[in-house]
């Protein structure tokens, strides 16, 4: 059954798509089948990974949302292996409007999920920088969501707004949602100001906060214009590098593996 994650954060600009793009790349490198579901109007992660706007303009998750098509006629395969999107475009503003008066309006999306769980090991969701209806949907189908930070001053503003729209969707629609963690984005080395808030936000929340912080990196912000993830882009960069280690480590709290072992001495050997 798949897992499915919401990638959140009502900032704009603080990594959502680039972590979404990269972390569903990676995770398929892993072996893993990953779709990745763009809920933001903007796009930016259908046509990060290479996928022209006119080519599903009939047919995306606006058209899930209303009601108009199953998610499986609007997913489409990706030059990333075992990576299919459901694409967005600036049609999804006006789902906003029209779900206000439809039946179960925060329950569309995980309706659509519900037909696909078994077809994938991870579902991944872009949110738009915003706490909508289109956000209420993929809180609601959600099992977790995982919040990328970016490593500047003001990084925890808005946060607690985050924490409580979720605490409000975990009481009113989605009992078993819960935070998968925070990832750190655009973390310079160089800036003594990007070491203090790593140590603020570890101090803060503790094991919420995966060991794999993402670094700023060209590489990583030219990878989109050229309609790839970053592994396919610059494999061994910096960037891919991080995305990687980061993938592992979700990965791991995902499917814990308990090793086999014949009996107590050969448990004990290892
Ligand atoms: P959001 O989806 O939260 O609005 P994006 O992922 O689109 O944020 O990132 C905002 C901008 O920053 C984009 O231009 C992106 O290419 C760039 N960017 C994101 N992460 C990094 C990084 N680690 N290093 C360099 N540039 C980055
Ligand atoms: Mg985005």
């Amino acid at each position: 059954m798949a897992k499915v994650i919401c990638i959140a954060n009502q900032k704009g600009g603080v990594g959502k798509t680039t972590t979404t793009v990269n972390l569903s790349a990676a995770l398929t490198q892993m072996g893993r089948r990953v779709l990745l579901v763009d809920m933001d109007p903007q796009g930016n992660a259908s046509s990060g990974l290479g996928i022209k706007r006119f080519d599903t303009q009939d047919s995306n998750i606006y058209h899930v949302l209303i009601g108009e098509k199953t998610i499986h006629e609007t997913m489409v395969p990706t030059h990333e292996g075992n990576l299919k999107v459901c694409t967005a475009n600036p049609d999804l503003v006006g789902a906003e409007i029209e779900l206000v008066d439809m039946p179960q309006r925060e329950y569309r999306l995980k309706s659509a999920f519900e037909t696909i769980e078994d077809e994938f090991d991870y579902i991944l969701i872009d949110c738009p920088p915003s706490l909508g209806l289109l956000t209420l949907n993929a809180l609601t189908a959600a099992d977790s969501f995982l919040v990328p930070l970016q490593c500047e001053y003001y990084a925890l503003e808005g946060l607690s707004q985050l924490l409580n729209t979720a605490g409000l969707i975990k009481k009113s629609f989605n009992p078993q949602l819960h935070i998968e963690g925070i990832v750190l984005t655009m973390f310079d080395t160089r800036n003594n100001l990007s070491h203090q808030v790593v140590s603020e936000i570890r101090n803060h929340f503790a094991d919420k906060v995966f060991g794999a912080i993402i670094p700023r990196n060209v590489r990583l912000s030219e990878a989109p214009s050229h309609g790839q993830s970053i592994f396919k882009y610059d494999g061994k960069s910096i960037g891919a590098l991080k995305y990687l280690e980061f993938a592992k480590e979700l990965d791991a709290n995902t499917f814990v593996k308990i090793p086999q072992t014949q009996n107590r001495e050969e448990s004990i050997q290892i």
